[in-house]
């Protein structure tokens, strides 16, 4: 595993512990969601596909992963282009 997917899985199950706290007080769909977002991204990691854009299957980027840990798309393929 790379220092980034290692260090990208610490903060996910930080992220997916956080919000199976709150999601009894708040069970939104941003949450639910969010969650299920999470719990993809640790799959990729554990599936070592982690980092890939599942577009184009291009690199996805450091700086776009550390701001967004449970990003799918690199920036070309993403539909929205802060968040997808
Ligand atoms: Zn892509």
């Amino acid at each position: 595993m790379t220092p980034l997917a290692s260090d990208a899985q610490r903060r996910l199950e930080e992220r997916r512990a956080a919000i199976e706290r709150a999601l009894p007080e708040a069970p939104t769909s941003t949450a639910w969601r969010e969650l299920a977002e999470t719990e993809a991204a640790l799959d990729r990691i554990e599936h070592g596909t982690y980092g890939r854009c599942e577009s184009c299957d291009g690199a996805i980027g450091r700086q776009r992963l550390l701001a967004l840990p449970a990003i799918r798309h690199c920036i070309a393929c993403s539909p929205f282009a802060s968040r997808g």
